[in-house]
C-alpha cells in the first residue's frame, strides 16, 4: 500500500461499529479508493480504476480549476449568508444566463434533496394545494417528505404505501411501459388525479419528474410525455418541477439542460450533485412570479447554502464547461459510445438508451418478454469492477447497467469501457 493507507479490513470492521447498516457501500469486495483525477480513481496500491458512473465530479475528480477556487476562496472567507457578497450574485448571474426565460430566481440549498423540499415548498406556497404527482420508479431525496414522493424507495425493502397526496403516474418507458411510445397515454391520468383532490377538497401543487429518468432505469420519457404532463398539470393549477440534480449541466450532451430536450420549460428547476464537482451544493431556479409567492413574510434562511466557497466552486465548474467544450464531449462520446453499445450482439441486452453521458443498458432474461435480468445486471458490474472499470446497477428491477462518467470522459475511455462490457457479456452469458 501506499504511504498513510489503512488496511481494507480494518476500514471495514471499524464502518461496521461506528457507522449504520443502511449506509451502503458499492460491489461485493468495496474499494477504498485514496485520490482521483479526471476519470480516473486511484486505490491504496495507487491502481488506477476507469470511473463510468460518477456524476457528482462532473468537470473530472480534482480539477484544478476546481481545487483553487475553493482553496483560494477556503483562504479568504467563508461564512454564512446574511451578507453582500459578489460571489453569490455572479454565480446566479451565470447560471441563468444558461437559462431561458422566465427561469431567473435563484435559491442556493446544499443538496439535491434540500433542492426538491424547498421546490415543493415554493409550489405549495404558489398554488394553495398540497398533492404531487410523480413518476413510478423515481428517486427525489432522502427526507421524509421526498421519500413519500419516491416511488423508487416506497416500492423497495422497508418502504410503504404512497400518502394519499401522491399520484404516481406509470414510468413513460418506451420500451417497457405500458402504452409503448405514446407518451401523452402516460401522462393522461393528471386529470384524473386533479379531479380526486378536488373531490377531497384538495388541489394540486406540483408535477415532479426528472426529464431524463435515472432511478427509473435511465429511462429517455416517451416522446411528448412531458409537454403533455406539463399541460395537464397547469390546467389542474399545478406547477411543473423539472428534477435536473442528476441531468443537469450538459450531461445530455444536446444542450445545457434536459429539459430543452423535451420541448418544455419548467416553472421550478432543481439542481445539485454535478453543481459543484463533490462539493454539496444545490440550487433551485424559479420564476419571480413563483418566488413572490413563496417571499409571504417567512424568511427563508439556510446557514451554509450560497456561502462564498460553494458559490466559488460552483462558478468555477460552469467556467470549466464552458471552457473545455464539456456539452459537446458528452453529445459526441455518449453517441459514439451508445452506437458501439447497440452493436453488442446478445439477446440478453433488451435495449441501450439514453443521451449524452447518461447511458443504460437493460438486461432481460428473455427479449420476447422483457423479463428483467438483475442477476445478470449485477455480475457485469462485478466483472468489471475485477478489470477496474467501475459501472452500477439500476431501475427498480436493478436490472439497467448505469452509465454516467465524468463529462471529460472521451474516446479511449469509452473504447476501455465498450472492451470491458463484451467481455463482461461474454463472461456472464
Ligand atoms: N433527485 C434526484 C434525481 C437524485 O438522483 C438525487 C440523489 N440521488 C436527489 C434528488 C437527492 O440528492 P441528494 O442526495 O444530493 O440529496
Amino acid at each position: 500500500p501506499v504511504p498513510g493507507a489503512r488496511s481494507r479490513t480494518r476500514l471495514l470492521a471499524q464502518r461496521r461499529v461506528r457507522l449504520s447498516a443502511a449506509s451502503s457501500l458499492a460491489y461485493d469486495s468495496p474499494l477504498y479508493i485514496r485520490r482521483g483525477e479526471g476519470t480516473w480513481l486511484f486505490d491504496e496500491h495507487d491502481a488506477a480504476y476507469l470511473d463510468c458512473v460518477n456524476n457528482v465530479a462532473h468537470v473530472g475528480h480534482c480539477h484544478p480549476r476546481v481545487v483553487e477556487a475553493a482553496s483560494a476562496q477556503l483562504a479568504t472567507l467563508n461564512t454564512n449568508t446574511r451578507y453582500l457578497h459578489e460571489g453569490i450574485l455572479a454565480y446566479a448571474e451565470r447560471l441563468c444566463a444558461t437559462l431561458p426565460e422566465p427561469l431567473s430566481v435563484v435559491f442556493l440549498v446544499c443538496s439535491g434533496s434540500e433542492a426538491n423540499e424547498l421546490a415543493l415548498r415554493i409550489a405549495r406556497a404558489h398554488t394553495g394545494g398540497r398533492e404531487v404527482v410523480v413518476v413510478d420508479g423515481a428517486y427525489h431525496g432522502n427526507t421524509s417528505t421526498l421519500i413519500d414522493i419516491s416511488p423508487y424507495k416506497l416500492r423497495g425493502p422497508g418502504g410503504h404505501a404512497p400518502p394519499p397526496w401522491v399520484h404516481v403516474l406509470d414510468t413513460p418507458d418506451p420500451y417497457s411501459g405500458r402504452h409503448g411510445d405514446d407518451g401523452p397515454a402516460y401522462a393522461a391520468p393528471i386529470i384524473a388525479a386533479a379531479h380526486a383532490a378536488r373531490v377531497r377538497g384538495e388541489q394540486l401543487a406540483a408535477f415532479i419528474c426528472e426529464p431524463v429518468m435515472a432511478c427509473a432505469g435511465q429511462v429517455v420519457p416517451a416522446p411528448g410525455f412531458l409537454e403533455a404532463a406539463y399541460g395537464h398539470a397547469r390546467a389542474a393549477g399545478a406547477v411543473c418541477i423539472a428534477d435536473e440534480v442528476q441531468v443537469g449541466f450538459g450531461r445530455v450532451g444536446d444542450a445545457m439542460w434536459a429539459f430543452e430536450a423535451e420541448g418544455v420549460v419548467p416553472d421550478i428547476l432543481t439542481l445539485g450533485k454535478p453543481i459543484a464537482n463533490g462539493h454539496p451544493v444545490g440550487a433551485v431556479v424559479t420564476t419571480p412570479a413563483l418566488a413572490a409567492s413563496f417571499a409571504n413574510g417567512m424568511e427563508y434562511f439556510n446557514t451554509f447554502g450560497g456561502n462564498p466557497v460553494s458559490c466559488a466552486v460552483a462558478s468555477a465548474v460552469l467556467e470549466v464547461i464552458a471552457d473545455e467544450g464539456l456539452v459537446a464531449n458528452a453529445r459526441e462520446t455518449g453517441a459514439w459510445l451508445r452506437a458501439a453499445l447497440r452493436e453488442l450482439d446478445d439477446p440478453g441486452v433488451g435495449e441501450v438508451r439514453g443521451r449524452g453521458l447518461f447511458l443504460g443498458v437493460e438486461l432481460v432474461a428473455d427479449p420476447e418478454t422483457k423479463a428483467p435480468d438483475a442477476r445478470r445486471a449485477r455480475a457485469i458490474v462485478e466483472y468489471a469492477r475485477g478489470r477496474h472499470v467501475l459501472l452500477s446497477t439500476d431501475g427498480p428491477a436493478r436490472n439497467v447497467v448505469k452509465i454516467k462518467p465524468p463529462m471529460c470522459f472521451g474516446p479511449v475511455e469509452a473504447r476501455i469501457l465498450v472492451t470491458t462490457l463484451a467481455a463482461a457479456l461474454r463472461a456472464t452469458s
